[in-house]
């Protein structure tokens, strides 16, 4: 079987893969509502939040959690919100945004950048809320949220936080972040399948009526039925099954912490193969470990090194937008042994 190194489905563990061979289940009775409150409680228990916060499962990719969020939490009727973008996913927030009609303010800045911060701390006060990229995937850049959370807490904003492709491989710090809400799914960190994505939230926002455009995406309806064992619409049943397996599985393996620092590990034995094949980093700084991205070898086009180290059995990720020529990306979640990524080094052209 090949080994999926894109952000996202990740290769599964034997133990997640025999999950979603259970017995068929329909999504209103009593064994589904047991699932899902114990699903919705393993996300909370991920990082030991208050129980100020609730999690809001959903059936859908990652966007569909990032744009519930979007879409519920965020008034039309105010300030405008403030997007903070160094890559395709804060653009892709304020493109929601947009497409909801929805005020909003955008602090941009290059895909090799960080976050804007000194635009941030001019903008925060004429703004209601923050929105922003916890791991940019674009890029395979940690955000500095520390600062940024730094900076929601003084202003008094808000932050809501797409953690797509962090939640449950890095910190994330409720209280400290100001966070009111981030989104994330079950594919990325968690090591589920995909098809179930969620938000977490405070519960405050989430009794409040609120502002989603959308009927299949409102975040305060699946909230109030979850709460009474209830569903508005079909759950991918058996994606739940795989995420209620992976979560327990995180849990008994050390959590979160000890999921970044595997990773961590991952990440250093890639690097340092990677050099000695004379291939570099393409950020200078910032790079987290949970995704690479690596300037392509010279000479070597992304489709011919993809096509390459498929056939040794890997799936490896292009650059996005004007990147797609000089850079390729590697993730390292999932079910990955050390081994394989010998095996995938050696599979690399020689300098
Ligand atoms: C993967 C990802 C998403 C959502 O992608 P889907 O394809 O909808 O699952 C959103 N934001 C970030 C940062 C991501 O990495």
């Amino acid at each position: 079987m090949l080994k999926l190194l894109n952000p996202g489905p990740v290769s599964l563990t034997q133990r997640v893969r025999d999950s979603l061979q259970k017995p068929d289940l329909c999504h209103r009775e009593p064994e589904f509502f047991q699932m899902q409150r114990r699903i919705r409680q393993g996300l909370i228990n991920v990082y030991d939040c208050s129980q100020e916060y609730s999690a809001v499962l959903l059936t859908g990719s990652g966007t569909a959690a990032v744009e519930a969020m979007v879409g519920s939490l965020v008034a039309r009727e105010a300030d405008p919100a403030l997007v903070v973008a160094n890559g395709v996913y804060g653009e892709r927030m304020a493109a929601m945004l947009k497409r909801h009609g929805k005020p909003h303010r955008l602090v941009s800045s290059g895909w090799t950048e960080g976050m804007d911060l000194e635009g941030v701390e001019r903008a925060i006060q004429s703004c209601s809320c923050v929105l922003a990229v916890h791991h940019e995937t674009t890029t395979g850049r940690l955000n500095d949220l520390h600062r940024l959370g730094a900076l929601c807490r003084q202003a008094n904003r808000p932050l809501l936080l797409d953690a797509v492709s962090s939640f449950g491989g890095a910190e994330i710090d409720f209280e400290g972040w100001n966070l009111l809400a981030c989104a994330a799914t079950a594919n990325k960190c968690l090591h589920g399948v995909p098809g179930v994505s969620f938000v977490v939230a405070r519960r405050e926002a989430l009794q409040q009526p609120g502002h989603s455009p959308s009927l299949y995406l409102d975040l305060q309806n699946y909230y109030s039925l979850q709460e009474q064992d209830g569903s508005p619409f079909t759950q991918a049943v058996q994606a739940c099954y795989g995420l209620d397996e992976a979560l327990a599985e995180l849990a008994e393996s050390g959590g979160w912490k000890a999921r970044c620092a595997l990773y961590a590990e991952r990440t250093r034995q890639l690097e340092a193969g990677l050099k000695q094949r004379g291939i570099v980093s393409f950020l200078s700084e910032g790079q987290s470990c949970i995704l690479g991205s690596y300037r392509l070898p010279a000479g070597v086009s992304y489709e011919q090194l993809h096509d390459r180290l498929k056939a040794a059995g890997f799936v490896i990720y292009a650059g996005q937008g004007g990147f797609s020529h000089e850079m390729f990306r590697i993730a390292v979640m999932g079910d990955l042994s050390s081994g394989d990524l010998d095996r995938l080094l050696a599979a690399f052209p020689a300098s």
